[in-house]
């Protein structure tokens, strides 16, 4: 068999070593082209040691020199480049079949962007990426026949569920609803009137699922499942109100898609990204994952809830974006990023967060999209509403 060869965007994140765990146990399927890291240089030199990648992306000159030192030290061969154009370089090149989209936020959109251009198989994680400029990449899509195969749990969980022919481009004929799953976080039951004292380390603090610091305040405030709900449309080519978002405490049904017919579909497993990675890494064949069977017996009980809207504001906002259309999905991932960042940063509270989205989304008015330059500068004056925002209050 052929290796194929894969480049690692976001490789010392999460789902990066997540990936690499996976991509390791199948040396004999898979090389590695490049590994790209901003920060944790040295996880991204240990990465380097073990995996021999043609090439290294950080973020500016001296990290890349650094980095390139110790390696060549070390024995490596590895090149390190650095910056945002090194970044496309490494995920269009003409040698690379897959490309992981793992970055976090809107930094991750161009190569992202740039490997759907080429018509690269391309695993989606970066689901920020898709909600910034939904129709536009996934027209791009469309024009280049690139392979897109969601990472997201959830999605990758509906995928599987889809109709056989859905894959080869047939519709989701005979799909009634989507039912996305949320674990509802670790928030769930907590009194409303403490929400806006918690910290970010309570935030972080996710029950079922461990991920990077900004998904897991995303998925605390439900943000997470109001950017899902937007991915999920683009997707599956579904409307807003196909797409039902139902509480799951325990995190062992990923999604659910439901036929005209009353049949209902799921994808169970347990709470590891290592199981979505795998199958679309391999897709449509099957790879060992390394994760452990599900044993039901264990998880015992399923429970589903209704969202609670006045917990879960920022839900509804995502909605509203997405009917709102063009650039109002761009609008609410930066100021949520913006705001994100700033309750991390502990400048403001908790329930500060969906304020400042809304404020944003209340300046701004969205305009349509036809090209990537609007969705960047939609992206950079919601980050100036947002911060105006914030100086307002400080
Ligand atoms: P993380 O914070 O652990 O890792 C993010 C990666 O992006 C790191 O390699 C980091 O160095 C890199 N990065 C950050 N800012 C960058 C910038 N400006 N330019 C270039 N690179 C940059 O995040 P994560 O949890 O691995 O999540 C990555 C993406 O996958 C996110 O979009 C998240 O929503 C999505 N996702 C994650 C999970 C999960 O379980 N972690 C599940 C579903 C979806
Ligand atoms: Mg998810």
């Amino acid at each position: 068999m052929t290796r194929q060869w894969i480049t690692v965007l976001g490789a010392t994140g999460s789902i990066g070593v997540s990936t690499l765990d996976v991509i390791a146990r199948h040396a004999d399927r898979y090389a590695v082209f490049a590994l790209t890291g901003y920060s944790r240089m040295d996880v991204l030199h240990a990465q380097c040691l073990q995996h021999d990648p043609l090439f290294a992306v950080v973020a500016d000159a001296a990290q890349a020199d650094q980095l390139q030192a110790r390696l060549q030290l070390a024995g490596v061969q590895t090149r390190v480049l650095h910056g945002c154009e090194a970044l496309a370089e490494v995920a269009a090149d003409q040698r690379v079949d897959v490309v992981m989209a793992a970055i976090v936020g809107a930094a991750g959109l161009p190569p992202t962007l740039a490997a759907v251009r080429v018509g690269k198989r391309v695993l989606l994680a970066n689901k920020e990426a898709l909600v910034m400029s939904g129709a536009l990449f996934m027209q791009a899509v469309r024009d280049s026949g690139a392979r897109l195969l969601p990472i997201d749990s959830e999605h990758n969980a509906i995928f599987q569920c889809m109709p056989s022919d859905y894959a080869s481009g047939l519709g989701n004929v005979g799909v009634r609803r989507i039912l996305l799953t949320a674990s509802g976080g670790p928030f769930r039951e907590m009194p409303l009137d403490e929400l806006a004292h918690v910290t970010p380390a309570q935030a972080c603090a996710h029950p079922n699922w461990s991920m990077g610091q900004k998904i897991s305040v995303d998925s605390a405030s439900m943000m997470n499942k109001g950017l899902e709900l937007i991915e999920a449309c683009w997707l599956f080519d579904a409307r807003p109100e196909q797409v039902e978002v139902v509480v799951h405490p325990q995190s062992v049904v990923h999604s659910l898609v439901d036929y005209v017919d009353g049949s209902v579909l799921a994808q169970l497993g347990n709470p590891d990204m290592r199981t979505p990675i795998a199958h679309a890494l391999a897709w449509p064949e099957r790879i060992d994952s390394g994760v452990s069977a599900l044993d039901l017996l264990l998880t015992a009980r399923l429970d589903f809830q209704a969202p609670d809207p006045q917990r879960f504001p920022c839900l509804r906002l995502a909605r509203q974006a997405f009917e709102a259309g063009g650039t109002a999905c761009a609008i609410l991932n930066a100021a949520n990023e913006i705001a994100v960042q700033a309750f991390l940063e502990q400048r403001i509270g908790f329930t500060d967060i969906p304020v400042i989205i809304e404020h944003s989304l209340n300046c701004l008015s969205p305009v349509p999209v036809k090209e990537l330059a609007q969705v960047m500068l939609a992206d950079a004056q919601a980050r100036e509403c947002a911060q105006q925002w914030l100086a307002s209050r400080a």
